[in-house]
């Protein structure tokens, strides 16, 4: 069988994709917590994992570097979805894209200022809105942004809203509802149809077995 190379996500994101890989017989064959390797063979010889930021996954499998991906929406919709096909929704590292502000501030009309690691989905959801925004680019700590003056709004991933809450925010608008997602190579779902159909098949339901009490 050909060499099947899947791109995961490190963190919380991987956490919760390990279950659905073993559901298809795919476990690393050394523990991936706490190593600094960034490739590891599995119980099936011919699928390697790669462990990424979660920004890279996208590209990886837009290029054919791998042929499998696990990638959460919010970075789909960041990366524009070139060179990939998105056959499964996994269920997992479930959050939403939201737009935030200070506590209790009307959201200011006329020329806004918002800073969020999604420069792209803050582009389009404002620009469909008919808002006009100057976008800053930041790299984390984005709820610090309008406490310390630099953005009206912030565009950030919020789960409990606890940490906006922390820090003085509240929720506005829902812009998307995120999940991780498997994407995949189009030329790998040609190429190795009937391997990476195995896979989709196995860890969908697994996907359907954990979500069939909700
Ligand atoms: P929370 O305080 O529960 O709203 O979580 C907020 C922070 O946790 C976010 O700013 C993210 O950095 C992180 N987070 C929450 N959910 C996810 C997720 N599904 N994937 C990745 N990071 C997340």
């Amino acid at each position: 069988m050909a060499q099947l190379t899947i791109a995961l996500t490190k963190g919380r994101i991987l956490e919760e994709t390990l279950p659905l890989l073993a559901a298809a017989g795919i476990e690393p064959l050394e523990s991936i917590h706490n190593s600094r390797k960034l490739t590891f063979e599995t119980s099936s010889p011919e699928v390697r994992l790669l462990i990424l930021r979660g920004v890279d996954v996208p590209t990886y499998v837009q290029f054919g570097a791998a042929d499998v991906g696990v990638s959460g929406k919010d970075t789909l919709l960041e990366h524009g979805g070139h060179g990939y096909y998105e056959p499964l929704d996994l269920r997992i590292a479930r959050c939403r894209l939201m737009t935030a502000g200070l506590v209790g501030q009307a959201p200011k009309a006329g020329r806004i200022k918002v800073a969020t690691k999604y420069v792209n989905v803050a582009k389009r959801f404002y620009a469909e809105k008919g808002q006009q925004v100057d976008v800053i680019k930041l790299y984390g700590a984005m709820e610090l942004a309008p406490v310390l003056q630099l953005a009206d709004e912030i565009v950030d991933i919020v789960d409990t809203g606890n940490t906006l809450r922390a820090n003085g925010l509240e929720p506005r608008e829902v812009i998307a509802e995120v999940s991780s997602r498997l994407i995949v190579n189009k030329a790998s779902m040609k190429l190795k149809h009937y391997q990476i159909e195995a896979l989709m098949d196995a860890m969908e339901s697994a996907v359907n077995e954990i979500n069939s009490g909700t």
